[in-house]
């Protein structure tokens, strides 16, 4: 078993964790910190350049965990979940491009005015239906990334894990999960979800969920300050097979995003050792 705890190697930033910064100086600080993966943003590569931005991974031998985000398949008429799809082949490339190790999709919530959750789950399992041979011409894995069910409406209509995992087992090859414990934390199913995923997760997302929390969206706790259980759920991952970074993700209006992003990867760095 790899020791994680003392072993840098494993440990990723997500962008939006150091979003005060350009892509290219996530990237440099990052690698001056020790750390070895970042997980970019789609507005953060299109203002770089995809092209420029894997020259700049790959000169810092920085691995891209993951490519945020696509998705977002929900819409009212044809014509928006039509773009959606096209939205989503760009992201498919421009992920390829940068060579992220996998895309991540956030299904989308309720078109406006709906009150049909299971059509908006219909046009989400279309949507990915409708990329996945892209995906797959393109070698690039697609990850269903379930969000906390508060999130239902206007964001993710994928809930749960194992929700996330019929959509894969219904698409086949090339469609996997993202874990993201601030999502699946409470999931009383998580462990038998985690165990029934295996080598489907594409990649694992830490943060902590804060007590109590202000916003679901953007008040995401730094892992230790919180109530997740980070080790037990790592272990979980673990036995399931997952041999991937820990993507540090924080939305964090009122704390970590008012600091500077070096002293937030410090964090990082002394969390990921302690608690993580
Ligand atoms: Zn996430």
């Amino acid at each position: 078993m790899r020791d994680f705890t003392n072993d840098l190697r494993w440990l990723a930033i997500n962008s939006a964790t150091i979003k005060s910064w350009p892509l290219q100086q996530q990237i440099e600080g990052c690698a001056q910190a020790g750390i070895t993966g970042i997980a970019p943003w789609r507005d953060g590569v299109a203002a770089l350049g995809p092209k420029r931005s894997r020259e700049l991974l790959r000169a810092h031998d920085m691995t891209a965990t993951c490519y945020c985000r696509g998705g977002m398949f929900t819409a009212a008429e044809a014509a928006g979940r039509k773009a959606a799809i096209e939205d989503n082949k760009r992201a498919i490339d421009e992920a390829a491009e940068v060579g992220a190790r996998c895309l991540v999709l956030v299904a989308g919530g309720l078109p406006p005015g709906s009150k049909d959750i299971a059509g908006a789950r219909a046009q989400v399992r279309d949507g990915i239906a409708a990329i996945a041979s892209h995906a797959r011409t393109a070698r690039m894995p697609l990850a269903i990334e379930p969000l906390h069910p508060m999130t239902a409406a206007d964001r993710c209509v994928v809930s749960t894990l194992d929700q996330a995992l019929d959509l894969c087992d219904e698409l086949g090859d090339g469609v996997g999960v993202a874990v993201d414990v601030y999502h699946v934390w409470w999931d009383p199913a998580l462990k038998a979800a985690i165990a029934r995923a295996g080598t489907r997760i594409l990649t694992y997302h830490v943060c902590d969920w804060l007590v109590p929390t202000a916003d679901l969206v953007a008040d995401r706790g730094m892992m230790g300050d919180g109530i997740i259980d980070l080790r037990g759920i790592r272990a979980m991952v673990e036995a399931a097979g997952y041999a991937g970074h820990c993507d540090v993700e924080i939305f964090s209006a009122r704390n970590w995003w008012t600091r500077d992003p070096a002293e937030v990867l410090q964090v990082c760095v002394e969390r990921h050792r302690s608690v993580v």
